[in-house]
Formats: C-alpha cells, structure tokens, sequence
C-alpha cells in the first residue's frame, strides 16, 4: 500500500511533514508509538490517517474540551461526519445519542476523567478499537501527580480496551517524561519513539535581570512598545496577569486582554478568538492559555515570571513563530522570584494537616467530595489523595498518611529540583538554546549565528515597531529606557 496515494486520497496533500510517514507506518505495524514532533507540524494527521487504512475506530483521550471541539471541528471541516466528543457539557439526550450511535463513529473523543469511568469503559469493551491515541500525552507526567490523577490510570483503561496498538502524541517530554508516558500506557518491549528534537531556529532568547516587580512592569512596557506583535505574556499569578493587563492599555495598548482559568468559558472562548483573529495584540495569561492555540505567527512570549519547570517553558515559548518567521522570547527575572516558586510548589502539594484530615473524614465515612464544604482540603488535593488513597497498599491510617507524606516530599523533591533547573537558565552564562537542548538530553546542534543574549545576540537591536517608535535606527533605547525607569519611579506601587 502506498501511504502517500492515501494521504493525497484523504487529506489532498501531496507530501507528508517531517515525521509523518514514520509514525504513521510504525503504528500501522502494530507499535506502540511515541512521537515527540512539533506543534503545528500535523499529529492529528497521523492517527487520522492510520485510523482510516486501519478500519476500526480511533479512541482519542484530549486534555481540554476546546482542543477536542477543535479537532472534531476540523475533522468535520474535512468532511468527516463519524467523529463525536463525549463531555460533560453533553445533555442528556445528547449523551443516550452518543452511546446510540457508537459503532459509526470512526474517531471518538474523550477527556481522561471520563473514560477512566466504568460506565463509559463498559459501553466501549465490545468496540473493535484499532487505535488508542493519547494527545499532549506530557500531561501525563506534567498534570498526572499533581491535578488530573485519571491520566495516570491510562493503562488500566488501554487493558479495558482490549489492549489496543497506542500512539502518544506530543511536542515536548524529556526522556525521563518519554519513559514515564510508555511506562503508564503500558507499552510493549517493542515499541518505537520519533523525536524530532525542541530546536526552534528561529526563536532567539533574552533574559532580563529586573530589580523587582515594578522593573518587571517597565520592561514589559518597553518590549510591548517594541517587539512585533501578536504576542503572549505568561505569569504565574492571575492577579499580576490582569494588573500588567491593566498598566499595557493604560500605555497605549488597547488591544490587550487577560485570561485565565478564573475566567467564565463563554469570555476565555470569546478571548481566544479575538487574539486568533487579530483583534487582540497580547494576551496576559496564566499557563491555562495556549494548549490548542493554533496561531501561526505569535511573534513574542515574555515570561513575567518563570515557570516551575524547563519543560512548561518549552511549551510556552512553542506557542511563537509557528510560521518559521524570526519570533522572541523574552525571560524576566528579579531574586524574589526563587521565593515565589518555592510558595507555588507549597501550594501544589497537600499539607501535612491536609492529609491528616482527609484520613479523619475517611475514618468518619465521609465522602471525598464532601469535604470540600469544610474549606480545609483544597480540590485539587483531595483528588489527588483520593487516587492515592485507592492506590496504595496500607493496614492503617497511621501508615496511610506516612507513605501518603513521603510521596508528597518525594515530588517536592522533584519539583525544587526542576525549579532549580528554570533558575540555573536563567543564571546561566552560556549559549540558552545549548541549555535547552542539553536539558531534554538531546544531540549537540551546529551553533547559529544569531541565538541569545549569551551569544552575542542583542535584542535591544531587533528592529523597532515602526507605529510606536519614531526614532532612527540609532536611537539608544537603553538610555532611553533608564530615563523612563528614572522618571517613572514610584509610579506602579500595588
Ligand atoms: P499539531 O497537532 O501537530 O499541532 P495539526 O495536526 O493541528 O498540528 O496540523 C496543523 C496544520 O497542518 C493543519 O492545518 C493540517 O491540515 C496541516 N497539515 C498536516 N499535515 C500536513 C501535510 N502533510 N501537508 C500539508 N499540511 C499538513
């Protein structure tokens, strides 16, 4: 069978993208598979592709109901009718359809929390799945531990199944993610894996070494007023997301917006599609921004604040220059940001208290989701630990909570480690790309001309937006920005 006559017959492309053809053979040869391609590249393609010469339905486990409609969207786009999602936004009668129509479907869609459900695994024993595809699978190991414990009971599910050939699917995994995502969908000894490497020539790195927060406002104002646009600002805080929101349209940029998962959907949806159909110039957001955004030319990302970890700086700054075209990404630092990270890896992990009372509720017969009403547990904790709870082995409650307690210091372990890793780029003194690429344990590149600000490279010399700056090609816009600095003094205090 020749792949490319099929991939002209079902998508009318005459070529297949870096990666494409490979994946999709290795599948078709029963592999598991995990490929580590590049947003925007064309995964989807793959599993679709496979599925149609394959025959039997396509599972698809997606972590976020927009990126699902998203897809069943194109795929309909397409042409494709026997696609459905399966979510809780689903009436009734729209669900008792779903189960109606099942066997037609050729792709079907579903979110971790609901197919880890005995009820959907029940309805799906009997379907002669072909492919289980699990898409952004590093949220396996980036969202498993912490918040959506479903995705790691991802290999219960595939044996529920009837152990179907699995593809994951994603465009960043360390080797210690790619290990932990084969491990958890319980790949087989023969396997394959295509990594087409984190490498993105035309990103170029700055970091910016600020005095504090109201520096960090300065430089943002100063990079909005010179980078070219679209861009995307992240923040760890949602306050400081709205608050440099805020400061960027009361400086002349109107078309600025926030965005974070505190939002109502109906406004983050609304949000997107501005930003995709250029009403929008920049985005403040928090990392719930950006999984499925497919815009192509996002020209910066700042990070007001770093991330926890290397591997979620990565995604973020994938989101720019999608379209090949010159993009920046601009870190800004200040010391106390060490003491934030160290606060958000606190407030991602359950307390000492928080486990000590989760077992005194448990002893008492009460429900886990009951005792969110007593404001002590936070919600994310409490699914945590209930996951924790049924997947130990323990003969009391003392020993419960004490291995319960030595997993959690065990990710804080891992989670300071990976903190550390963010701060030692920052610090860093060598070539940020080098770093990067040593941090995900690939090969050596060839060394290009124009990098980071380690290598020589300025952005402060990128050319200027010709509709905010008016001076030559000369101006010293490092002097002009210390007067700035100087002059607005005090100004920003909140
Ligand atoms: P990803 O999932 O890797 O982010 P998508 O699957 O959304 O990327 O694909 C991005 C775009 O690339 C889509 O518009 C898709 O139709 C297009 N595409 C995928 N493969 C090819 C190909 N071989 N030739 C041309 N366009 C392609």
């Amino acid at each position: 069978m020749k792949l490319d006559e099929k991939l002209k017959e079902y998508f009318g492309f005459t070529h297949f993208r870096k990666g494409q053809k490979e994946v999709i053979e290795s599948v078709l040869n029963g592999f598991d598979t995990l490929a580590v391609l590049p947003t925007g590249n064309g995964k989807s393609l793959c599993y679709q592709l496979a599925g149609y010469i394959l025959g039997g339905p396509v599972v698809i486990i997606s972590p976020l109901l927009s990126l699902m409609q998203d897809q069943v969207e194109s795929i309909r786009y397409r042409g494709e009718k026997k696609v459905a999602a399966y979510n809780s936004f689903l009436t009734k009668e729209e669900k008792q359809e779903f189960w109606k129509r099942i066997g037609q479907y050729r792709f079907i869609f579903f979110s971790p929390e609901m197919i880890t459900s005995d009820y959907v695994q029940a309805q799906l024993a009997n379907l002669p799945i072909s492919l289980l595809v699990v898409d952004e699978a590093h949220c396996i190991s980036q969202w498993g531990y912490d918040f959506r414990p479903d995705y790691l009971q991802l290999g219960s599910v595939r044996k529920a199944l009837g152990h179907p050939t699995v593809l994951a699917l994603t465009a960043t995994a360390t080797p210690e993610v790619q290990d932990d995502i084969k491990q958890k969908l319980l790949f087989k000894e023969r396997h394959k894996t295509f990594n087409a490497g984190i490498n993105r020539p035309n990103l170029l790195f700055h970091v910016e070494h600020t005095a504090g927060i109201q520096e960090k406002f300065e430089y943002t104002l100063t990079f909005a007023n010179r980078l070219p646009k679209p861009g995307i600002i992240y923040f760890s805080s949602k306050r400081m997301a709205e608050e440099v929101c805020d400061w960027l349209k009361a400086n002349g940029h109107e078309k600025t917006s926030f965005y974070h998962a505190d939002l109502e959907s109906d406004d983050r949806i609304l949000i997107q599609q501005q930003f995709l159909k250029n009403e929008l110039d920049i985005i403040c957001a928090t990392s719930a921004f950006g999984m499925g955004v497919n815009k192509e030319d996002v020209r910066f990302v700042i990070h007001f604040q770093p991330p926890l970890q290397l591997e979620s700086y990565v995604q973020e700054i994938g989101r720019a220059g999608r379209d090949g075209t010159e993009s920046y990404c601009v870190m800004l630092y200040a010391s106390l940001d060490e003491q934030l990270q160290h606060q958000l890896i606190d407030y991602e992990l359950p307390s000492e208290n928080e486990v000590v009372y989760f077992f005194e509720c448990i002893e008492k017969g009460q429900d886990p989701k009951g005792m969110l009403d007593d404001n002590v547990l936070h919600e994310t904790h409490v699914r945590i630990l209930s996951f924790l709870y049924k997947n130990i082995q323990f003969k009391d409650s003392k020993e419960a909570i004490s291995k319960i307690l030595k997993w959690v210091e065990q990710r804080r372990k891992l989670k300071i480690e990976k903190a550390r890793a963010m701060m030692n780029f920052i610090h860093s003194n060598q070539c940020r790309r080098e770093f990067m690429i040593r941090y995900f344990k690939e090969t050596a590149i060839a060394h290009q001309e124009v990098c980071c600000d380690n290598c020589g490279w300025s952005i402060f010399s990128a050319e200027p937006q010709p509709r905010q700056i008016q001076q030559s090609d000369t101006f010293d816009w490092k002097a002009e920005l210390a007067k700035m600095l100087g002059q607005r003094e005090g100004s920003y205090i909140k």
